[in-house]
């Protein structure tokens, strides 16, 4: 089993609703804003080869949005970062066997899709891959509400679902691949039914928080999103996850973290406050 960090595109979003209610002179002192108030962010998968498998954890944002989106949010590398990723880790988007999915939103799924072309609608990458998802959040993103609808791209899911290669998970579902086991963390607060694939291989742990801890600054257990849709039980689960690490050990994965890709978590002895430490901006297990 090999683990890596694979980096999709970059983007920008706001800053103020990257960090919910925190002040700016708080949240700029982690992550400089630009002149639209915008931090520049990561979108970061993970691909993990076993025996039989090659599997990713989340896709990034991708290249498919228009130009005039690719503006707004700051996507100003024009190539799809994830197959260039993977390719520098000699993998083309056919040998990838599985998708394990956090969630549906846009900077967590747009990497299924094909880099943007005049004219043309995006295609739904991947042939081979069977795409995880939790039942919960594939409902969600059938249904989503006004307040997070712009989030989902409806032809994403269409297309997903269309493959014939959706498989919807339980909460309590473990996945055997070799000699890798991923189990899942699933969190509420962000959005419903969020994973967070916790992978246990020959003793390591590394668990992928998606937007439940989405980068160093947010291991600060008060700073939540605008974006969450239930930022005080995001809080609890946030705690229970960071306790979890910061006693065994584990290492923490970040999706949007600007430098980051991982760390270990430190906690305080009564629990209470948590660090980020060992943090690594790359690696390869
Ligand atoms: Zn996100």
């Amino acid at each position: 089993m090999k683990l890596f960090s694979v980096p999709s595109n970059r983007y920008k979003l706001d800053g103020g609703a990257m960090f919910g209610n925190a002040p700016k002179a708080v949240w700029e002192k982690w992550i400089p804003a630009d002149e639209q108030n915008r931090i520049r962010l990561g979108t970061r998968a993970l691909l993990a080869v076993t025996g039989k498998h090659v599997l990713l954890v989340d896709a990034g944002i991708g290249a498919y949005l228009d130009p005039k989106l690719s503006a707004r949010f700051g996507v100003d590398e024009p190539e799809h970062m994830l197959l260039k990723s993977l390719a520098q880790r000699g993998f083309t988007e056919a040998d990838v066997t599985g998708i394990i999915l956090s969630h549906l939103h846009f900077d967590h799924a747009g990497g299924l899709l094909s880099a943007w072309q005049d004219g043309r609608e995006p295609q739904l990458l991947f042939p081979n891959a069977k795409y995880y998802v939790s039942e919960a959040g594939w409902e969600r993103a059938a249904r989503p509400v006004p307040r997070d609808r712009a989030s989902f791209v409806t032809l994403l899911n269409k297309q997903i679902e269309r493959s014939g290669r959706l498989v919807l998970l339980k909460p309590d579902d473990i996945l055997p691949f070799d000699d890798l086991t991923v189990r899942f963390f699933v969190s509420d607060g962000h959005t419903p039914g969020l994973l967070c694939p916790d992978l246990r291989w020959d003793g390591q742990r590394v668990v992928f928080a998606s937007d439940l801890i989405p980068g160093r600054a947010w291991v600060h257990l008060p700073i939540t999103m605008g974006y969450d849709r239930f930022p005080e039980l995001l809080m609890q689960e946030k705690e229970t996850l960071l306790k979890s690490l910061a006693d065994d050990g584990g290492w923490l994965a970040y999706v949007h973290d600007p430098e980051m890709s991982v760390s270990r978590v430190q906690a305080d002895e009564e629990h209470h406050t948590f660090t980020a430490v060992e943090e690594q901006p790359a690696f390869e297990w």
